[in-house]
């Protein structure tokens, strides 16, 4: 105990020597088994906002981030692609890391967990710190395994006998492995999060990671065997048999993206982390073990835990299943970084979960971001370079509106700085949303393009004090828009780098400073999506012209003539998972294998057949019909059923197997 807090305080002491202050955050380091997601996206761009603010405010920052590469899943995943791990993740961590710069990340390190040289001494330093402290022993163990989140489930914690987060029968695993004895810790963690000392965000997840250490804490496995890890991943020192846990490792890298292990100067200056972003489905690894962790190798513990919540994807679950994982990447190089990160920072509520549309994102887009303050800034600058040569006039006796403007300015700062101390960044945004607003009202008020012929005076001190609006707004608009804020900084002419948040409102443009090149920082998202529709009814209208009905039959309904009935897409698909909807008693959610795609089926028949009478079965299915939701969950395919005398549904199966995707004619 003693030794741990005489260490805890010199480490404080040279972090506090240093004359600017110091600011370690980090993400989560991501899984590379696939490629990036809007999840990811949506964090690195609120750590990354926080790092730049951190910035503004004048302190020396660390930002890492990195490739959890060391786990069960990237082996499965190299097999089934029939290269070798490190290949795969090569692939995949490049993914991650290209991705990280095109979101405009500013991290200073991204570290691969795989990295022997970098990484591997850090945790094997730690490992063999919590040995010393008697807090790792050997036994075995029989557990319920869930390979998507790399971790033991109890029992009780399952959902009908499935993972809660992957929905997926978890594996059983019987084998000896290294425990860490979590349960010593349960006191001190407890007195941790109470006090404060280390700070969960927002206050809904430190009640309940409260609530999960008094309610009692075991111990857990920190190994696995070689043979089911396939060899691939750290070495338990001292036990070739072993190989180190997927977390204790990957959670290692926010000390070793610091140094430790291999730069000690360069670790104690930098730890204890001022704060880790992670997602909600890993506060456990992060808020409890990772900081009684921590305190067996008698090392500080991070001071906060920042938890964002998750992004559906047009109000549903983003998975794979669905085929509806939105990628950033793709997203940025059709609408540009800026506009993706200002979607997620002000759309998605900062400790929340929140929804991401593309129809949103155009919307918001063309009517926030460009209508407010792209509008504003062009506005100001085109009108300089049109009648002012791009030279800052001098102003005039400033009046009631100039000076209220000017206030705004300090207002602002004073605002996005508060909301920022509290980690609220969509208050934060805005806050400085808001002074662009009030600059287009002042600007529209003052009719610059009238006083010029009327009152060159008046005219002259309303570019003044507009140019000095932008000059801020650049500034106050870093954290969330870099590429936007540093282009227009260049715009302004202006040759250091991006003020601190200190000068904003305080330094200016004085008179006959001259501009940089001007240009509008966003353009608008043309929507095409209604010129389409247009150009598909006039297909449409021709087809029906060409209607011939000529046979008879008894029906009720109007005869189809056969282009009508071609139109219709039928199918085999196989139902891969069944699930009922929530709050209904009839409906089953379907995901089907159509072979080249799987869709999402609504369909009511809970009442007579279980998902597990058609999981692994094949049936028809109708493709393009009109999408529809019901209980807020979409159907994007349609399952034939015949129907008995009294309305029992019975499901249409091929006469014998058949592969899944085959057309029904
Ligand atoms: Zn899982």
């Amino acid at each position: 105990m003693s030794g741990f807090k005489t260490k805890k305080k010199s480490i404080a002491a040279k972090r506090g020597a240093k004359g600017k202050k110091g600011f370690y955050i980090t993400t989560a380091i991501p899984y590379v088994n696939a490629s990036p997601h809007i999840g990811h996206a949506l964090e690195f761009v609120q750590t990354d906002a926080i790092a730049r603010f951190q910035k503004l405010a004048g302190k020396d920052v660390f930002f890492t981030t990195g490739a959890d590469e060391n786990s069960l899943k990237n082996v499965q995943a190299a097999e089934l692609r029939g290269i070798t791990t490190q290949q795969l993740c090569d692939q995949n961590s490049e993914l991650f890391r290209e991705f990280a710069g095109k979101i405009g990340a500013s991290n200073t390190v991204f570290l691969r967990s795989s990295s022997k040289r970098e990484h591997w001494p850090g945790v094997q330093r730690l490992w063999k710190l919590c040995v010393k402290r008697r807090d790792v022993y050997k036994k075995k163990y029989r557990g319920l395994y869930c390979v998507g989140c790399e971790a033991f489930y109890k029992e009780s914690e399952l959902v009908n006998g499935l993972c809660p987060e992957h929905k997926r029968k978890p594996d059983v695993v019987e084998e000896e492995n290294y425990f860490f004895r979590l349960s010593r810790y349960q006191r001190r963690l407890a007195k941790l999060i109470e006090s404060g000392e280390l700070k969960v965000l927002p206050e809904a997840h430190r009640k309940e990671a409260l609530a999960f250490v008094k309610s009692g804490l075991e111990d857990f496995s920190i190994s696995r065997s070689v043979a089911r890890a396939k060899g691939w991943g750290v070495p338990v020192p001292g036990d070739s048999s072993q190989i180190i846990y997927v977390w204790f490792d990957a959670l290692g890298v926010y000390l070793t993206g610091i140094g430790y292990g291999t730069d000690e100067a360069k670790f104690k200056k930098w730890w204890p982390a001022d704060m880790h972003v992670i997602g909600k489905g890993i506060t456990r690894f992060h808020i409890i073990y990772w900081p009684a962790m921590l305190l067996s190798a008698g090392l500080p513990v991070p001071k906060s835990v920042f938890v964002h919540g998750y992004v559906t994807v047009e109000g549903q679950k983003m998975s794979k299943s669905l085929g509806n994982v939105v990628d950033p990447v793709a997203l940025m190089d059709e609408y540009g970084a800026d506009v993706v990160r200002y979607y997620l920072l002000n759309e998605i509520p900062t400790f929340e979960d929140g929804d991401f549309s593309e129809a949103r994102l155009i919307e918001k887009t063309n009517n926030e971001l460009i209508a407010n303050f792209g509008n504003f800034v062009y506005r100001v600058l085109s009108f300089l370079k049109a009648n002012f040569n791009s030279v800052v006039p001098k102003a005039g006796k400033l009046g009631k509106d100039d000076s209220a403007l000017l206030k705004k300015i300090e207002e602002t700062k004073t605002a996005v700085s508060k909301s920022m101390e509290d980690y609220k960044l969509q208050d934060a945004l805005h806050a400085a949303l808001e002074l662009a607003a009030e600059g287009n009202r002042y600007f529209q008020k003052k009719q610059p393009w009238e006083t010029i012929k009327s009152n060159k005076r008046d005219c002259d001190t309303t570019l003044y004090v507009s140019v000095n609006v932008v000059r801020a707004l650049a500034t106050l608009f870093w954290p969330f828009l870099p590429f936007s804020s540093e282009a227009l900084w260049k715009q302004l002419g202006i040759k250091d780098k991006i003020d601190v948040f200190e000068n904003v409102g305080k330094k200016r443009l004085e008179s006959g400073h001259k501009l940089g090149e001007i240009a509008p920082l966003f353009r608008k998202i043309e929507v095409m999506e209604e010129k389409n529709m247009q150009a598909k009814k006039k297909v449409e209208k021709k087809a029906e012209k060409k209607v011939e009905a000529k046979v008879e039959m008894k029906s009720e309904k109007p005869v189809i003539p056969f282009n009508e009935f071609q139109k219709l897409d039928l199918r085999i698909g196989r139902v891969e998972s069944a699930e009922p909807v929530p709050n209904s008693n009839n409906l089953l959610r379907l995901i089907v294998d159509f072979g080249d795609q799987k869709l999402q089926a609504v369909s009511g028949i809970a009442r007579w057949y279980k998902p597990e009478d058609i999981v692994g079965r094949e049936y028809m299915f109708m493709l393009n019909l009109e999408r529809k939701k019901f209980m807020g969950v979409e159907s994007q395919c349609m399952i034939f059923a015949a129907e008995e005398e009294d309305g029992v549904p019975v499901l249409l199966v091929p006469e014998k197997q058949v592969k899944p995707g085959s057309w029904v004619h």
